[in-house]
């Protein structure tokens, strides 16, 4: 079995550590004996059908998604909505996720069109949200929960259409309106939270695998690992997430 990673913009879209995310996703692999390639997908470089199982873009300030928007339009959304329609998994992080939504409208500057895996619409808020979140989730394992870090101003609505990561209980999430955290389409994941997420959320690192490798007809469940150290992680955050809200 072969899982392989388009990595996009990785120069520019990975603040906050979210490079974690691809460094678990390929352990993870490999410690299944499942072999696993990244790509980088750098401004310029086409999407090609069926060459990527997971795709990833992290977080960035408004100057860097400015830089990526029109490549992400012009070049990769077509063949992107296309591989996850097509059964492709893809963690998408803040400013990444906004841009895998309908449009970003920041505060000052154009409105940023998104390639609209989701159906959702970010507008620039005027409280800046920062700190520890934690949220209900499905994809949140035996607790059913996902932990991370935002800090964001944009404030993301779903639509009809858009299922959510989970509904915050510490945090601000989407919008800190509606307690709603990031969406789901599909095998696309997109949310606010940093950390990076994966490696103290072992269940939705394994969703993506899983999904990634059902598309090349690998439905057997994935071998468990010992996710002790993990989920150990994942309490420390939890416990400091309540102690600072
Ligand atoms: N520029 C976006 C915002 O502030 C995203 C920031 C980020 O990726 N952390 O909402």
């Amino acid at each position: 079995m072969n899982v392989r990673i388009g990595y996009l913009y990785p120069d520019l879209m990975n603040i906050y550590g979210d490079h974690g995310n691809v460094l678990t996703l390929v352990r993870r692999c490999r410690w299944r004996g499942i072999a696993v390639d990244v790509d980088e997908l750098k401004p310029g470089d086409p999407v090609l059908p069926g060459r990527h199982d997971i795709f990833f873009m992290g977080g960035g300030q408004d100057r860097e998604q400015v830089m990526v928007a029109r490549d992400l339009i012009e070049v990769k959304g077509e063949a992107i909505n296309r591989e996850i329609e097509d059964g492709a998994a893809a963690l998408v992080i803040c400013g990444g996720y906004q841009l895998f939504g309908r449009f970003y409208r920041p505060f000052d500057g154009e409105e940023l069109p998104g390639i609209g895996v989701f159906d959702a619409y970010t507008v620039a808020g005027r409280k800046r949200c920062i700190g520890n979140v934690v949220a209900k989730s499905a994809l949140g394992g035996k607790a059913g929960l996902v932990v991370g870090f935002e800090n964001h101003s944009g404030k993301t609505y779903l639509g009809q259409g858009c299922t959510p990561l989970g509904m915050v209980t510490v945090g601000c999430g989407n919008n800190a309106e509606d307690r709603t955290e990031g969406a789901v389409h599909l095998g696309a994941v997109g949310t606010y939270l940093h950390g990076s997420l994966l490696p103290k959320n072992p269940g939705v690192a394994d969703f993506l695998i899983e999904r990634a490798l059902s598309r090349r007809g690998h439905l057997l469940p994935l071998r468990q690992l010992d996710d002790t150290i993990e989920l150990r992680a994942r309490q420390a955050a939890i416990a400091r997430a309540k102690k600072t809200h």
